[in-house]
């Protein structure tokens, strides 16, 4: 009835309103937060399947808002983005990532990982930018890996190839992250110069149960991947299951829950040091 009608619609307009409103808030707050650099970095620990060994680690950004919450990244770094934001959050995450991890005195073979937006890696000057805070920090180019999703592969394929193999010429590592769930076709694996794909954790946390289709795809992508001379790495590794599974299948990197969640610097840095070798 109209009445009804009226009614729903009232409703409906309130939600909207207050939903554009917490928005607006929120878009304001990040604005402020990437201003005044309180966005953060936490660490999540790369195992070697093969030496028990941690290996590396992944930088994900951590923003804690004024009402203690915390805000998923995917979120806060779509609303960067739209802000016209995002390079100078990732500026600063970058700089205090390599500081971070620099100071720890890791080996110097240990791999740091940063994930880069499509947004990112196709501005002009993020490749110079970027190998200068890597020099600043101490590290190594041969010490950051950038980890790349594959719908960043679609926005402009030649430049992203370009950049991609002049980063790789220098040094830095580069791998394609949620692989398998992205829209890049398997071709393009072979048209650009990569050293690691990342197994998206779907697959992974699939790999237990008792439908076999998930273990055939994880094979698969296993074996491909390095007949291709890639590494592989399954993040959201949760249950020692999972783990056998993966090292059965010669999984290369392991990462998730079931090692550490990530963790801010210091306890990172603890853990680190303290981790007992399988
Ligand atoms: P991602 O790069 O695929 O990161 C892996 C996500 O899986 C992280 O979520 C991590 O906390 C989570 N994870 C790790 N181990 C496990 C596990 O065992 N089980 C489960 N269920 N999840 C696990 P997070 O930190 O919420 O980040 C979400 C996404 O936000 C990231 O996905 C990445 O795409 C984006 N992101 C995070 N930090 C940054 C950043 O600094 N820059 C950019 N551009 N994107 C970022
Ligand atoms: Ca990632
Ligand atoms: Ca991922
Ligand atoms: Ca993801």
């Amino acid at each position: 009835t109209k009445q009804n009608g009226g009614k729903s619609y009232t409703v409906y307009d309130y939600h909207l309103g207050r939903k554009f409103q917490d928005n607006n808030e929120l878009e304001e707050e990040l604005v402020r937060a990437i201003n005044d650099q309180v966005i953060t970095s936490f660490y999540q620990p790369k195992l070697d399947l093969s030496t028990g060994k941690l290996v590396g680690c992944e930088s994900l950004a951590r923003w804690q808002r004024s009402n203690g919450k915390y805000v998923p990244p995917d979120l806060f770094i779509e609303i960067a983005e739209k802000k016209h934001r995002i390079n100078q959050l990732s500026t600063s995450l970058f700089t205090k990532t390599f500081k971070s991890i620099s100071d720890m005195n890791l080996p110097s073979d240990f791999i740091t990982s940063v994930n880069v937006s499509a947004m990112v890696l196709l501005d002009d000057n993020f490749q110079s930018n970027f190998i200068e805070y890597i020099h600043q920090s101490g590290l190594a180019l041969n010490q950051i890996e950038i980890e790349i999703t594959e719908t960043c592969l679609i926005k402009d394929f030649e430049k992203v190839k370009s950049t991609l193999s002049s980063l790789r010429s220098q040094g830095i590592k580069i791998a394609i992250d949620d692989f398998g769930t992205g829209f890049a076709s398997l071709n393009y694996l072979t048209q650009l110069d990569i050293d690691t794909i990342k197994i998206d954790k779907s697959f992974v946390g699939q790999l237990d149960n008792k439908g076999k289709s998930n273990r055939v795809i994880v094979e698969s992508i296993i074996i491909m991947s390095h007949k291709l001379g890639y590494k592989v790495v399954a993040e959201g590794v949760e249950t020692i299951s999972q783990l056998e599974i993966l090292k059965e299948l010669e999984c290369d990197l392991v990462q998730g829950y079931l090692i550490s969640k990530p963790v801010n610097n210091f306890f990172f840095k603890s853990f680190i040091n303290e981790f007992d070798y399988m």
